[in-house]
């Protein structure tokens, strides 16, 4: 089976060390990526630990296809003790690190410990440096690019940064890559925080040889190329008023399911504002969306769909500029935006203020700086909701994402079961459902297909190739990409899924924990079914003993 290579590297910020460990055996049973980074994070972080201390870990994993001229591979994959959730979490970026981070020779990055001073790690081929960087705190993270450019000559391609968000702890903070593209879901950014970590570079000549069947990959990347496909002219943006007209947009902090403006934030409108192509490393389908309003000047690279909800229709707000320039702040101050776009919706609510988009923007930065109001919403809806007086729309802690589970049932399941909380890319019932694959309604016989797509994107983390790629790979491109059969794949993935729950069952998570807050159609009967075919146990914990857990059965404070 095709995998990753190269070494783990150990970065230990207390004391100021890197180590590099052999894990061929570990990459050639888990490919690399989230499979990978998974395994480790379950031996290797405490069961007790603090998502905010020391004995956490956070870990940037490439897979095999990263070393391939193939689109859909511009992506790398990141994994830790979400402060967020409180559970293990993966989250995953696009830009252009993917191929810088191979370029090191090594195949996972373990961050762990934690730094009295501000830092920047540089990570190269050579060994790891360590820079105490005073003068960067409270930065923007383009300010910290720039720092990287000016002192080390190093682009935003080479470098993770968080912003002030991920200093101050914001639950929501993300990791931010090429200024733009973000480690989003999940909290990352807080965790670095934690640990003083404010920039990870990434450089070498190193890269391993990994043997990437150049058929196939050459394949799907002329289709790549060649493909007539709206995403390409408007990204995800395109999906918004198809969604709002046949499903559901959520309104109004999910009071709504249409919303009357979402031809003014949606695909169309952003597409008007488009003024260049751009793509992530080695991907020609190039989706992504630099905008500029030509009336203002302003520019930002956005919105995606999940935006235009958190930030357009969640909040009232139907005017794209506006959009914009929030997507903005969260990529400056480094902040997820659907978290943080959903809980200054709740906060809208509070207020009476749908719609004010000023507000809105204003209380976007008081989040990030921790200041008055923002304080108690750095803390994310499933932790600020009784003292906004608001229903609390999350999922095991993590805000809802746009394509709702109130309409797409198979995706309400999907958000019940799913590790991640609610996070729409765990598997892809809403896809399915789109595309008249499976129906909206009901949770009867869905249950195999969420595996399998539970399974499938798993698998698909840990090559990495981009959610966008269903179109484009089907399982045969898989088999012969990876050389092996597609079940050996899926079965790699629910290794991943299996991990996750059995490390978030000794944070406390049960069966307790995968109750929506919405009512579902046959759910319990759903749930149980879920829990039997995984051969899990009925209140929806793993059976013991089914993993030998290592190091992550000791005490953090042993
Ligand atoms: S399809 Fe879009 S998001 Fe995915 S790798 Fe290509 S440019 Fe990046």
């Amino acid at each position: 089976m095709l995998h990753a290579k190269g070494p783990l590297l150990t970065i230990d910020l207390t004391d100021r060390t890197a180590t590099r460990t052999d894990i061929d055996d570990l990459l050639s049973e888990t490919i690399g990526g989230r499979a990978t980074a998974t395994h480790l994070a379950h031996d290797r972080i405490p069961f007790d630990a603090d998502p905010f201390g020391p004995a956490n870990r956070a870990y940037l994993s490439t897979g095999p296809l990263q070393h391939a001229r193939m689109s859909f591979t511009g992506r790398m994959n990141m994994t830790a003790l979400s402060p967020l959730t409180d559970g293990l979490c993966s989250s995953n970026a696009g830009g252009y690190l993917s191929r810088n981070f191979a370029d090191t020779g090594v195949s996972v990055v373990e961050l762990v410990g934690e730094s009295d001073d501000l830092l920047a790690v540089h990570v190269r081929d050579d060994g790891v440096t360590f820079e105490a960087v005073p003068e960067l705190a409270g930065a923007l993270v383009p300010a910290v690019s720039d720092y990287a450019e000016e002192h080390h000559d190093l682009g935003p391609e080479n470098c993770v940064a968080i912003g002030p968000a991920g200093e101050n702890l914001v639950r929501f903070a993300s990791v931010m890559t090429f200024d733009s593209r973000a480690f989003g879901r999940g909290g990352f950014g807080a965790v670095l925080g934690s640990k003083n970590v404010k920039l990870v570079t990434f450089e070498g000549d190193s890269r391993p040889d990994v043997d990437v069947p150049a058929d196939a990959a050459g394949e799907i990347h002329r289709d790549a190329a060649t493909a007539e496909d709206s995403m390409k002219r408007q990204g995800t943006a395109g999906g918004t008023e198809f969604i709002n007209d046949n499903f559901s947009l959520p309104t109004h902090y999910f009071e709504d399911y249409e919303f009357e403006h979402a031809a003014d934030i949606g695909g169309n409108a952003v597409e008007e504002k488009k003024y260049k192509k751009a793509a992530c490393s080695q991907c020609a389908f190039a989706c992504k969306l630099p905008t500029r309003d030509e009336g203002t000047g302003f520019e930002t690279e956005g919105p995606e769909f999940e935006t235009i909800y958190s930030f357009g229709s969640s909040q009232g707000v139907g005017d794209l500029l506006d959009v914009m320039k929030a997507n903005e702040l969260c990529d400056q101050y480094g902040m997820d935006t659907i978290s943080a776009g959903v809980t200054v919706a709740a906060y809208l609510k509070r207020e009476g203020a749908f719609g004010n988009a000023d507000l809105a923007q204003e209380v976007t930065e008081q989040i990030a700086r921790r200041e008055g109001v923002g304080d108690l919403l750095a803390e994310g809806v499933h932790r600020a909701h009784d003292d906004l007086g608001v229903d609390d729309m999350t999922m095991k802690g993590m805000e809802f994402a746009a394509h709702d589970g109130r309409v797409l049932h198979g995706l309400g399941l999907q958000y019940a079961v799913s590790n991640r909380g609610g996070d729409h890319l765990y598997g892809e019932m809403m896809g399915l459902t789109y595309g008249g694959v499976i129906e909206a309604e009901g949770t009867t016989d869905k249950v195999e297909t969420l595996i399998e797509q539970e399974n499938y994107c798993a698998f698909r983390d840990s090559g990495i190739v981009c959610a966008f790629s269903g179109q484009y790979i089907d399982p045969e491109d898989f088999e012969a990409l990876f050389d092996t059969d597609y079940a050996d794949l899926l079965d790699v993935g629910a290794g991943v899924i299996e991990r996750e729950r059995h490390f978030n069952n000794h944070r406390g998570y049960d069966r307790a924990d995968d109750e929506l807050p919405y009512d579902l159609p046959g759910i319990d009967t759903a749930l149980t079914e879920y829990y039997d075919a995984r051969q899990w146990n009925d209140d929806g914990t793993v059976p013991e003993p089914r993993f030998d857990s290592g190091a992550a059965q000791a005490s953090a404070d042993d």
